[in-house]
């Protein structure tokens, strides 16, 4: 650990702006110390880079799951002043608008169990996983444009939505100001038919059961609609698929040319170039990216859609008889303009949020008023043998820009999981225990083992501790389709 990381409450940590020359903000780690001694040092390195950035406000922030990523950690969070700070791709991520989804039904594991393998299996056939996988919507380039500026709208006008699916969305599923014109020819060509489509790596569709023993708060779990002992659900997580890495990847090296030439600015490491938010080249990103978080809502909307009608096929009861409603869809790769209280003040911030989940409180604007009284519902994946957790946003929350953890964050690269295991003695493993997963890549899975991650359990605690969620239910996987 460095040496001048000094505590300021049990789980905050913070780097003065000492540390590093440049630094505009001190970092702030939010994590238990157990935690803490798990973290790589590159952490603490990058996210000092962070404080560095132009326009920054207040701390730079990482999350207790954060780990070591492109530019910013993953965990990492950080809040610009639109009119004087940067936008920067490595604060998002190549995945925009990676994020999770979760989804009820009204069945009970015991009515699951006897059907498990069929589900499973029909939902691998129907949801296409893997690097290049193309899904069923057919749709022209133009169209693919309105998909990139309406996100989940487009989902209800083509049939594939419910008003109450947007309702249960951030943002209702839909970024406004997305202009796809801001996006390459090459962007449009990859994302083109891949809506619908889960990708590969660490995206992944459960089936999950929600224990009684395992239940945190009782009220705020049945406000979230789990109201059955052994209740099914289904989590997913994936994002805007090849559209959202090309814009970043375009973007970076448009920030590359223009960031020091054109505005002056130097960065820590290249990883973070960015532009000046006001400036053309920050608002055609800012735009480009809206488009990728469209993408990243209608690819999880029209995944949705498939995963109701498996379920229809297989227990022959329609959707809505199943009580498929979702509980919520929340995005943990973005960056947005929102209101936050700043040292008593209400101010305009840009937030960056990459590997990082937005955590509203009781009671802040933009919760559906069915969660006024509970906070902001959470999902946060654990991993494919561990489980995974539904959280609800606290108060607390407003310090770090209400932002909370995305999952349990990686203890160890893919390359020395995979050193450590093979994928289809995994599989075996994870059958024997009652879990049945279908892959498209043995060698992806072993990458994937719960060994591979951090305690889910432990990261969940911080959260709380910290104020930043608390927990409301620990959800158990019995079935996955993993890209
Ligand atoms: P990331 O967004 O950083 O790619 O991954 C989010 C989190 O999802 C990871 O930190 C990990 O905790 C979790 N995760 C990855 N694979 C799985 C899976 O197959 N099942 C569940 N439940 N969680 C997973
Ligand atoms: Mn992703
Ligand atoms: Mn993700």
């Amino acid at each position: 650990l460095p040496a001048q990381l000094r505590q300021v409450s049990s789980t905050i940590w913070e780097l003065p702006v000492s540390f590093k020359e440049g630094m505009l903000v001190p970092v702030r780690i939010i994590a238990s110390e157990p935690l803490l001694a798990t973290m790589e040092a590159g952490v603490f390195d990058q996210a000092a880079n962070v404080a560095c950035l132009p326009g920054i406000v207040k701390y730079s922030y990482c999350m207790p799951d954060g780990h070591w990523g492109y530019g910013f950690p993953i965990g990492g969070v950080a809040a610009m002043n639109p009119a004087t700070g940067v936008i920067s791709p490595g604060g998002i991520g190549f995945d925009i608008n990676c994020g999770m989804r979760l989804v009820l039904t009204n069945l009970t594991e015991q009515e699951v169990r006897p059907r498990l393998h069929k589900l499973v299996d029909l939902m691998f056939e129907r949801i296409p996983t893997g690097v290049g996988c193309k899904g069923f919507v057919k749709c022209t380039r133009s169209e693919f444009r309105h998909v990139l500026e309406k996100g989940s709208r487009w989902c209800l006008e083509k049939g594939y939505a419910t008003h109450d699916d947007l309702k249960m969305t951030e943002e209702q599923g839909s970024f406004s100001g997305a202009d796809a014109s801001t996006c390459s020819e090459r962007a449009i060509e990859r994302g083109v038919d891949q809506i619908g489509t889960l990708g590969s790596g660490n995206h992944y569709c459960e089936i999950q059961v929600a224990r009684p023993e395992n239940i945190f708060d009782q009220e705020t779990a049945r406000a979230f609609g789990i109201t059955i002992p052994n209740q099914v659900v289904i989590m997913f997580h994936c994002g805007s698929r090849g559209l959202g890495h090309q814009v970043a990847t375009d973007y970076l090296q448009t920030f590359l040319r223009v960031m020091t030439k054109k505005y002056g600015i130097t960065v820590r490491d290249r990883e973070l170039a960015c532009a000046p938010f006001r400036s053309p080249e920050g608002q055609e990103y800012f735009s480009a990216m809206k488009c990728a978080v469209n993408m990243g809502f209608a690819n999880r909307q029209v995944i949705l859609h498939r995963l109701r009608e498996v379920f229809s096929q297989v227990f022959r009861r329609s959707p809505e008889d199943l009580g498929m409603d979702m509980v919520y869809d929340v995005a943990h790769n973005t960056a947005k303009l929102e209101t936050h209280r700043v040292d008593g003040k209400e101010k305009e911030l840009l937030v960056h949020r990459k590997g990082a989940t937005r955590s509203l409180g009781p009671h802040a604007p933009g919760l559906p008023a069915c969660y006024k009284e509970t906070g902001q519902p959470v999902i946060i994946g654990g991993s494919m043998e561990t489980g995974s957790y539904l959280l609800a946003g606290n108060g607390g929350a407003s310090d770090t820009f209400f932002t909370t953890a995305h999952g349990s964050g990686r203890t160890m690269s893919r390359h020395q999981a995979k050193k450590m295991t093979k994928g289809q003695k995994l599989l075996g493993e994870m059958e024997q225990r009652g879990i049945y997963v279908r892959t498209d890549s043995y060698g992806g899975l072993a990458e994937e083992a719960g060994f591979a991650y951090k305690d889910i359990d432990v990261v969940t605690a911080a959260t709380e501790m910290a104020d930043l969620s608390r927990r409301v239910v620990k959800l158990v996987p019995i079935g996955n389709i993993k890209g």
